[in-house]
């Protein structure tokens, strides 16, 4: 039996989790965290009867208890819950499957007291992968990627030597805006930006996917993940999503994991590995694909993908602003309030008044953090 606990269990990874324990008997779940869906998160409790339950908001908390009074779970809220949840005893995987930088103190929390971590929760990598990784080393424990590009790296790498290899060829499906010129992005909505064209993912994400900023922030998670260069990781648009990603090594090899675009493999992967369980659904049918095609990346057009590139060079907590400032900007977008454009504007203006500082503490992670939505706020109100 192998115990585990998701953190963001109402979402799009987490519920994909949980279905892969309804179809593995020998899964259990033993902690489940989520923001503020107390239908679900009642629904998820009474199939899979977790020990502990988390919801981020107080409200959300005391609505829970009151739901699930016949049972006997323990039910936290805020960060002080994430964090207990993180640390408890009694399961082995922490699946990450939250959106955002809430996710760093959580994560350290688990490597601390020895959990192995299957990372869905990105930028938790880009803002503290220079903390994360060497302590992750420290206590001896595993980060297993669930992002579909770092399983695919992941896979590709099985029994190659790490320093054997020459670059990671990351791809990109190019999002639903691909070949869109910036005159025609500047109307794109919200409802655009939602309709994915291969994978179906929470709203942040698929947004990220629109602007390329999600790609970007996929290198600095495979710089942290794989310990390469920046200038070994090579971004691909293969806009039908079949090569999951690539490894090209000193003799010229290149090995590569392909499939259907189904976040449930790579999830399944981090939870069982170094074992394959069977599991169902459409396969790769190479006589009806007929062809995969590649492309360069567009940086002039989407120029989220420009900007991370420069916040992963500058490095310290550079990535931290162009990520907050991403969060902030995303979530603005949605809400209507700021256009397509607007996203990569606020990134560079943030990442333009910031002052960088090496190598920073967790501490000055969230500060940066903080003072990047500040400065978000403060352009919002100057542009009326
Ligand atoms: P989502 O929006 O669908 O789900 C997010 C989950 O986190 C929800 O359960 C939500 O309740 C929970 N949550 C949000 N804020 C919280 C808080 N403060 N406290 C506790 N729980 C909170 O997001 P998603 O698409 O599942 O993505 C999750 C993470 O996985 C992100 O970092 C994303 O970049 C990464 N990722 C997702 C996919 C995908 O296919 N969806 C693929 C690769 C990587
Ligand atoms: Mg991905």
């Amino acid at each position: 039996m192998k115990k585990i606990a998701i953190l963001g269990s109402t979402g799009s990874i987490g519920t994909q989790t949980l279905e892969i324990v309804r179809e593995n008997p020998d899964l259990r779940v033993e902690g489940l965290a989520a923001g503020s869906n107390t239908a679900l998160m009642e629904k998820q409790i009474r199939e899979f009867l977790p020990k502990t339950a988390v919801m981020w908001e107080e409200e959300a908390a005391r609505d829970l208890r009151s739901r699930i009074g016949d049972l006997p779970v323990r039910v936290l809220c805020g960060m002080d819950g994430l964090l207990e949840l993180a640390a408890e005893d009694g399961y082995e995987v922490l699946v990450t499957a939250i959106v955002g930088m809430i996710g760093i103190r959580p994560t350290i929390a688990a490597i601390e007291s020895g959990k192995t971590i299957a990372l869905a929760n990105k930028e938790t990598l880009v803002t503290a992968g220079h903390l994360i990784m060497p302590l992750a080393a420290r206590h001896g424990v595993s980060i297993l990627p669930v992002d579909s590009e770092h399983s695919a790296v992941f896979q590709s790498m099985n029994g190659e030597r790490r320093e054997q290899v020459s670059r990671i060829w990351l791809t990109a499906s190019g999002g639903p805006f691909r070949g869109k010129t910036r005159q025609e992005l500047a109307s794109m909505t919200a409802a655009d930006a939602l309709k994915h064209p291969n994978w179906s993912m929470g709203r942040k994400i698929t947004v990220d996917s629109a602007t390329l900023v999600n790609k970007a922030l996929e290198v600095m998670e495979a710089r942290w993940l794989f310990d390469v260069g920046l200038d070994r990781i090579e971004v691909l648009v293969h806009p039908q999503s079949i090569i999951h990603s690539m490894v090209e090594y000193v003799d010229g090899a290149v090995i590569a994991q392909l499939g259907m675009p189904d976040m449930k493999l790579p999830i399944q992967y981090a939870l069982f590995y170094p074992d394959r369980r069977p599991m169902a659904g459409k396969r790769a049918d190479f006589f009806e694909l007929g062809r995969l095609t590649f492309e360069r990346p567009d940086r002039e057009t989407f120029r989220g993908l420009e900007l991370g590139m420069r916040a992963a060079e500058a490095g310290g907590s550079m990535p931290t602003v162009f990520n907050a400032a991403n969060e902030r900007s995303v979530a603005l977008f949605l809400e209507g309030r700021i256009g397509f454009l607007q996203i990569a504007e606020l990134i560079e203006a943030c990442m333009g008044h910031h002052k960088n500082r090496e190598n920073p503490d967790v501490d000055q992670i969230l500060q940066a953090e903080a003072e990047t939505y500040a400065y978000v706020e403060e352009m919002l109100a100057r542009m009326g």
